[in-house]
């Protein structure tokens, strides 16, 4: 019988897709803009100041992207991630926050390069954010600022990340993408440094991902690569996943002094568990983080669509998704012009 309140969750709830997939993550980009322009996803050369960035009046509002929110979690979302681009730097992000909170069990997150976290964090956890993710690809300023080609210093990310222990925001998990030839001597400081720490090291293999970053397998330290290196010098085990679909295989410290993740996208794809959507900037839904195209929400929230309309479009959507881009990654399909990660939201 339908729900008289909720009369599309009834028949929409637990949609699967062509692969049995259900849906259970969003990642909703807010902004297309980053204060970084880090080699492996902003590169300057393409991104530089002639760039066309989306116009302020097409992002999608902060009510739109909590109505879609809302919308989502009837079909099975369970956890949202606020990305970008860099989240941060999308003026009043703790509006969006608080609004998202408000949505009953929802598990909520966010991915930052934490440039700007010592200021926000403790607004953002006021706001109702559960726990954070802040990236840095080394410890050493010379490499870290090779890599976020801003010239942005260490300390100040190290600064956010105390911040955000600080309000609370834990556990805090610490994204490293490694770049063969440019950072991968930061590995074992980097696990050093974090072991004991509380916090979660995981490290990311390099991806193929947008078409401007010049990716090729050469330039890949494999997830298997780096466990070694690790476990030569701090004896490490394999933990059980925390939940069916974890993208982050994970390790612990046979000593009891933590754990790391590997999330080795390349080189053992998850495909097969994928429960994650994409929300990009203006609205569009991605389906896949290597998808060439997105289907349009927009025109729906400003059409005048009800929620109904919009809930049986997702639906559609989803029902109709067979993407296992990792599983058929060759050096053709890394050439493809897909959707940037800035975009699409990482
Ligand atoms: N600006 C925020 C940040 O850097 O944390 C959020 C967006 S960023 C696109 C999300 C995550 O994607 C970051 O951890 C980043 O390091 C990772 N990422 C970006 N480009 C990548 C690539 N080519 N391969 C692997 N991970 C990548
Ligand atoms: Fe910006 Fe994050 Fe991309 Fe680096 S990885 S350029 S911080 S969006
Ligand atoms: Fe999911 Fe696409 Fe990544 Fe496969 S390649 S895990 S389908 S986002």
């Amino acid at each position: 019988m339908n729900d008289p309140l909720f009369p599309a969750a009834a028949s929409h709830a637990q949609v699967t897709d062509r692969l049995g997939r259900p849906l259970r993550d969003l990642r909703i980009s807010v902004t297309d803009r980053c204060n970084f322009r880090c080699v492996y996803c902003m590169p300057k050369a393409v991104f530089g100041k002639d760039y066309q960035f989306l116009e302020h009046k097409e992002l999608l509002k902060f009510e739109e992207i909590a109505r879609l929110a809302r919308i989502f979690t009837r079909h099975g979302i369970e956890k949202i991630r606020l990305t970008g681009g860099e989240p941060l730097v999308r003026r009043n992000l703790e509006r969006l926050v608080e609004m998202l909170a408000a949505i009953r069990g929802l598990d909520l997150t966010l991915t930052t390069n934490g440039s700007l976290l010592a200021k926000k964090a403790q607004a953002l956890k006021s706001a109702g954010l559960k726990r954070i993710t802040v990236s840095l690809d080394s410890l050493d300023d010379a490499v870290f600022m090779r890599m976020n080609d801003v010239d942005f210093p260490v300390a100040r990310v190290l600064e956010g990340i105390d911040a955000a222990a600080a309000a609370g925001l834990t556990p805090i998990k610490i994204n490293m993408v490694v770049k063969r030839g440019v950072n991968d001597a930061s590995i074992l400081p980097m696990a050093r440094h974090f072991r004991g720490s509380g916090h979660i090291l995981r490290f990311i293999e390099y991806m193929d991902v947008g078409h401007t970053n010049g990716w090729r397998m050469d330039d890949v330290v494999t997830a298997r690569q780096i466990v070694a290196m690790i476990d030569a010098e701090a004896p490490l085990e394999q933990a059980a996943p925390n939940y069916r679909g974890e993208v982050a295989a994970r390790w612990r410290y046979r000593d009891g002094s933590g754990e790391i993740g590997v999330i080795a996208s390349v080189t053992q794809a998850f495909c097969r568990d994928c429960t994650r959507a994409r929300l990009s900037t203006e609205g569009r839904l991605y389906t896949c983080l290597f998808a060439t195209a997105g289907h349009e929400l927009k025109p729906l929230l400003r059409g005048g669509a009800s929620d109904d309309d919009i809930s049986h479009a997702l639906d559609a959507v989803w029902r109709q998704r067979g993407d296992r881009y990792s599983e058929i990654r060759t050096a053709a399909t890394a050439g493809l012009q897909k959707i940037e990660m800035s975009y699409i939201g990482g």
